[in-house]
Order: structure tokens, then sequence, then C-alpha cells
């Protein structure tokens, strides 16, 4: 251990971001002793870093967290600042206990609880959820290296509007909601490209006057489950388009190319031995878990976390807003609460068997204070 331990917490979360919430809505209702540790300055950070005119693929009816609605027009489709605006509010209303510019850097087990590092010091919990986030560090595919110094490239999360990008042909490398959105917007005041590596199902956003997600909702396919037979056929084809196609890009004016596999100066060549002279590109190629922090045997051979939803085979770790973490729902903004409810439950189980043990051996030692509890 490297720093001194200077305060204590039943729980710590990890993340302030919805998932984080959430959780922290439901600790905070339960009374339970809890801190948030956030590693960015501001709240809503990941939603910060995503472009000016992202529009949710989902509708404000479903983009509410636990004990809040999503203000204003339920059938419309909010943006990224009404997002930020909700999460800052959301963390207000219910008096969270958020810790801005504080990046967990490791999290290791002490005696039958965590320690939590920091930078300049660490928490003792007994128990910890890590809330850190589905898509956390920016992938770019290695050719990015081969592209040379007149090119401008950015990944997606450095692309803001097309002011970002020079003047001239643009390619951008991804066929998901992402690349599909931005060439959509680059499309409208440039010759604008698009590379497809893997063809994502195009579903439309609404359909006889309702939201895809209603219809999601309503067939119970949003809560089927990673272990039922429709959940795994799901999750295979989880990659879908929602509210943009090839043949609506096309209708943009964007030229569509199969996989990026290649670069050399200005020139990206394409599967099919075609290439293309630009002067920008923009990757919107994804991104990776990065959970290397984590010094807890949780992880499988491949490095992602075993978990049964959300639950490790650490007594007291747990992960949430993961992608698939229980259902497809487990890392949209509507539905994490489901999974923020399961494992508050069973943070307060666990607690509960605690306590009962310590009132047996340590009669004198009571559990802290609650925090954080006005919800
Ligand atoms: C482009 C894009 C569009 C999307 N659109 C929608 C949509 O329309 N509807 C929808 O429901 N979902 C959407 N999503 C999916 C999902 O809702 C978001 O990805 C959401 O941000 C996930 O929330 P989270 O709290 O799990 O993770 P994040 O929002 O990523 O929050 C994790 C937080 O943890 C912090 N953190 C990370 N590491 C540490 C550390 N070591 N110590 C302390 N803090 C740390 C980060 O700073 C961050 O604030 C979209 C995702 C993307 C990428």
């Amino acid at each position: 251990m490297t720093s001194t331990i200077t305060k204590h917490h039943d729980v710590v979360v990890v993340g302030g971001g919805q998932a984080g919430l959430a959780i922290g809505y439901q600790l905070a209702k339960q009374g339970t002793d809890f801190t948030i540790l956030e590693a960015a300055a501001e709240p809503a950070a990941a939603w910060r870093e995503r472009w000016d005119s992202l529009k949710l693929f989902t509708s404000a009816r479903y983009d509410s967290l636990p004990g809040m609605e999503f203000p204003g027009d339920p059938d419309r489709y909010p943006t990224r600042d009404e997002v930020v605006d909700y999460l800052t509010g959301y963390a207000r209303e219910f008096d969270l206990p958020v810790e801005l510019n504080n990046r967990v850097r490791a999290v290791r087990r002490l005696n039958d609880g965590y320690v939590v590092e920091l930078d300049d010091r660490a928490y003792e919990a007994r128990q910890v959820v890590i809330a850190t986030g589905p898509f956390q560090t920016p992938f770019v595919p290695p050719i990015a290296e081969e592209l040379g110094d007149d090119v401008v490239q950015m990944h997606s999360t450095g692309y803001r509007s097309p002011v970002s990008v020079p003047d001239g042909r643009v390619l951008v490398v991804g066929g998901g909601n992402t690349g599909f959105q931005i060439a959509e917007e680059l499309s409208a005041s440039r010759e604008a490209h698009l590379a497809i590596g893997s063809r994502q199902t195009p579903l439309p956003q609404r359909v006889l006057g309702r939201d895809l997600f209603w219809y999601l909702d309503a067939m119970g396919l949003i809560r089927k489950t990673t272990a039922s037979r429709i959940g795994k056929l799901m999750r295979k084809r989880e990659d879908t388009l929602i509210g943009s196609s090839p043949r609506g890009a096309r209708r943009h004016g964007i030229e569509l190319h199969g996989r990026a596999v290649g670069a050399a100066g200005s020139t990206i060549g394409f599967a099919d031995g075609t290439d293309l002279d630009v002067r920008g590109v923009i990757w919107a190629t994804g991104f990776r878990v990065d959970h290397s922090w984590i010094d807890v045997p949780v992880f499988d051979e491949g490095g992602r976390a075993v978990h049964e939803r959300g639950v490790t085979r650490s007594p007291g770790l747990y992960f949430l807003g993961q992608l698939w973490q229980h259902t497809r729902g487990s890392a949209l903004l509507g539905w994490v609460k489901d999974d923020a409810a399961y494992i508050a439950e069973r943070i307060e189980r666990r607690a509960g068997e605690h306590d009962e043990h310590d009132s047996r051996s340590f009669p004198h030692r009571r559990r802290g204070p609650a925090r954080g509890a006005r919800a």
C-alpha cells in the first residue's frame, strides 16, 4: 500500500457518471455511509467529452435515473447539454457526496474489505462499486500512425463540430451510431466519406409514431438477461444503428467504403483495394475498458471482469453500468436503475451480515453515520 488511510466508509463508489449517481441514490435512501470518487473536475464528464450536436438515441421518456424524471417533452430526443444539466442537477437534488478531482489509482483487498488509493491518500471501505463506465479509453487503430502530419486526425472524443476539422475531403472511420452521426454533420459543409468495418443492423428511431425503445420495453426485450436465449442472440448483434442507415447516409451525399486497412501519407486504403486521399480523419472506432488499476483477482485471462449481474467473486466488490452487465439496458440512462437497485440490495444485505458479526464479536462497534441520505 502506498498512501495512508485517511477515511473509512461503508461503501466507496468509483465513478460519478449516471451509474455512480444511480447507485448513490439507492445508498442514500438506505442511509448507508458512502462516498463517490470522481476523477473529473466537473460532473457528467463523459457526456461533456461528446460532440456538440449529439442528440440522444433514447427519447426523454427513457432517460430518467431513479427518483427524478428527465424534464420536458418525453417524446423528444434530448441534447448532450441537457444530459449534462440533468446529471448535474440530479447529484444536487439528492445531495449526493460526489468528490470531484479524485481519480482512484488502485483498489486492493484489505482484511475483509478494500483499500481505495488516490494520489495523496487512501480510503478504507467495506464494499466498493466500480462505476467507471463502459466507454473509457478512446481506441484508434495502429494505421493512424502511418498518416502524414498534414492530415488532421482525431478520435471522436476530440471532435466537437465541423469547425474542428479542416476544409476539404474528410473520412470518418467507424460504422456505428457515432460514425454515422458525425459523417452526416460533416457532409453539410464538405465532401464526407465513411468507412464501415462491419455492418450494423439499422433500426428506425420511431415506428408508427412511437420510439423504438417503447417496443423494446413493451416486448420485454430491453430487460432480457444475458443468460436468456433471446438475450444471447441480441448480445451477438448488440451493435445496432439507431436512426441512421447506409441508405440515409448516401442521401446526405456521403460516400461509403469498406474497412480502412492501411494508410500512407494522406492516403487511406480500404479492404477492397481502393484508396482515398484525405485532409482529415475522424476515428469513430470506439473504446477499450481499462481495469488494470483494480488489483483484485476478478478478471479472466482476457482481462474481462468476471461477475454475475455486477457481483464479483470477491465479496463486497461490484461493477455497475457495464455493457450487457445484465441486460441490453444495463449501460443506458433509463435502465441502469435496475442494476443499481439490485447491487444496492446486495450491499445492504452484506452490511447487515457484517453488523450482525460485529455486534456479536465487538459489541462496542457501530456502523458509521449515513451521508447524503436526503432522498
Ligand atoms: C456517443 C455516445 C452516445 C450515447 N447515447 C446514449 C443515449 O442516447 N441514451 C442512452 O441511454 N445511453 C447512451 N450512451 C450510453 C451510456 O448512457 C453512456 O456511455 C454513459 O455515459 C454511461 O454512463 P456510466 O456512468 O456508466 O459511465 P460514464 O458516463 O463514462 O461515467 C464514468 C465516470 O467514471 C469516472 N472515472 C473513470 N475512471 C475513474 C477512476 N479511476 N477514478 C475515479 N473516477 C473515474 C469518469 O471520469 C466518468 O465520469 C451513449 C454513449 C456514447 C459513447
